[in-house]
């Protein structure tokens, strides 16, 4: 899967691209991220790339220019959608996130300030996903979450080829919930781990696990 991400600070996505699972992703070339700045297609002299909003208002808007000639320029490249980051679109979950790994590449756009000039909303973006029902002060968190997510159902992604099938939503297991999870002491500040986790009786262990689903 190959992810390019267009934002005007591509510096908030270094420390999370070199730790843990992603990091070993992309060393393993499961996964491709490539994240380029906006600024840089600015053709205006301070590079810049807001300016204030026609008929007024708070805020600054992202100028379409620069957008215009990033997206081009990355879809040169990666044919996959184009995907904008907003808090008015559709709710990200874990069965767009399945729809979505099944593309071999995407874009995926970071908004700023009061978002993105409309022209470039309606002219070169082919979905939008909201991470949920609040305002946060960009889009690169949300770009991480959708990109983390998608990444992690991308096959041989996690150690254990399979994990991802028994998390909580997959439609995979066809199931909403969770169990409980333990791990070593069994016994930790007076609390045991349920005796039947001990056993090593794989039936039993299910059938508690399925009754205790939350
Ligand atoms: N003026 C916008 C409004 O009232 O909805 C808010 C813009 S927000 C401050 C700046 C950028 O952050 C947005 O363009 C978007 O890219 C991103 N963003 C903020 N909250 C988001 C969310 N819940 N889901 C996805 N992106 C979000």
């Amino acid at each position: 899967m190959k992810f390019d991400i267009l934002t005007i600070f591509p510096q908030i996505f270094d420390s999370y691209l070199k730790e843990s699972i992603i990091k070993r992703a992309i060393k393993s070339r499961k996964i491709e991220i490539n994240v380029h700045d906006i600024r840089k297609f600015s053709k205006d002299k301070h590079k810049k790339v807001d300016d204030i909003p026609f008929g007024g208002g708070a805020g600054m808007v992202m100028t379409p220019q620069p957008l215009y000639d990033a997206i081009k320029c990355v879809k040169k490249s990666n044919k996959g959608p184009v995907v904008f980051l907003t808090p008015h679109g559709a709710t990200f979950s874990q069965s767009k996130a399945e729809k979505l790994s099944k593309h071999k590449e995407m874009i995926l756009l970071c908004g700023r300030y009061e978002g993105i000039d409309q022209r470039i909303q309606e002219s070169m973006i082919d979905m939008e996903i909201s991470i949920g029902k609040y305002v946060l002060t960009g889009g690169e968190l949300p770009a991480m979450v959708v990109m983390d997510c998608v990444s992690r159902l991308i096959p041989g992604v996690l150690g254990k080829e399979e994990s991802h099938m028994e998390d909580s939503f997959s439609k995979k297991l066809d199931r909403k919930k969770e169990y409980p999870h333990y791990t070593r002491p069994a016994e930790f500040k007076g609390m045991r781990v349920p005796e039947v986790l001990l056993s090593g009786h794989h039936k039993k262990i299910e059938e508690w696990r399925k009754k205790k689903l939350k």
